[in-house]
């Protein structure tokens, strides 16, 4: 993927305003410019090419990455704090998701960062995944509520791929609840989803649920409860930041040890 990463060529593009002023803003409060790179696409910043590729050549980060949208990549080096957003246009092509909502999206997590709010350490091996989508779980909730106090859309973006979702489930077998990497992330999904958007809020959303819930019948009954637990606990403050991200950890380790299927 590295090669490719280098050597293709897109044209630039620019950010709503409201996405330009989210950015300046974190990127004032951190001392840190933000890079936005559509992979394969985007030339990567010479300081960051030797990290960059030391990451895309381990197997469990590749592997995460093509299974995303878009992920934030941030590192420390020589003193030096870089934050990249990284698209993956090809993932990025087969969906609905827009550009601009992706980085929204992305933006999002680097603004909690720069509060403080970090996301679980990520630590290679298989516990890699369940960081992902431990923080995930608190952090989008958090995010999508900024984005609304900003005017930030998102949710046309989400509906177009939720129900492209939805109607591939129609026309194909369910299948299995996959490997623990994708019941935590199918477990995250459902929280999103249900957390994101109230009962009928369009006309996909129902079915969508059940058929996630058909996929991993645990899985359903543990989001919920996540949700009520987390609804009385989770705002900006760390401590019970921090106390949520433990309270997500412990929903998926539950999951986990529940079998998908009797
Ligand atoms: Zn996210």
């Amino acid at each position: 993927m590295f090669p490719a990463l280098l050597l293709a060529f897109q044209l630039p593009f620019s950010l709503p305003d409201l996405l330009e002023q989210w950015k300046s803003e974190i990127e004032a409060r951190t001392f840190n410019r933000i890079e936005i790179l559509r992979i394969p696409g985007d030339p990567v910043p010479a300081e960051d090419r030797d990290v960059l590729f030391s990451y895309f050549s381990r197997p469990d980060f590749a592997q995460s990455f093509a299974r995303t949208q878009a992920l934030t990549f941030r590192y420390e080096r020589d003193g030096h704090n870089r934050s990249l957003i990284l698209l993956n246009l090809p993932r990025l092509q087969s969906t609905q998701n827009s550009l601009p909502s992706l980085i929204a999206h992305e933006l999002g997590h680097l603004w909690l960062a720069s509060l403080g709010l970090n996301p679980p350490p990520y630590d290679a091996g298989p516990g890699a995944c369940i960081a992902i989508h431990a923080g995930d779980i608190v952090q989008h909730i958090l995010l999508r509520a900024e984005s609304d106090r900003r005017s930030i859309p998102w949710r046309d973006s989400y509906i177009r791929d939720y129900s492209a979702a939805a109607d591939t489930f129609r026309t194909q077998a369910p299948g299995g609840a996959g490997d623990n990497c994708f019941r935590a992330q199918r477990l995250s999904l459902m929280i999103d989803v249900r957390t994101g958007f109230e009962p009928h809020s369009f006309p996909a959303r129902e079915d969508y649920l059940a058929s996630l819930a058909l996929q991993d019948p645990p899985a359903e009954a543990i989001a919920i409860e996540l949700i009520e637990a987390l609804s009385s606990r989770l705002s900006l403050d760390p401590a019970d930041y921090r106390a949520c991200l433990t309270l997500a950890f412990e929903a998926i380790a539950r999951l986990l040890a529940t079998p998908a299927s009797p």
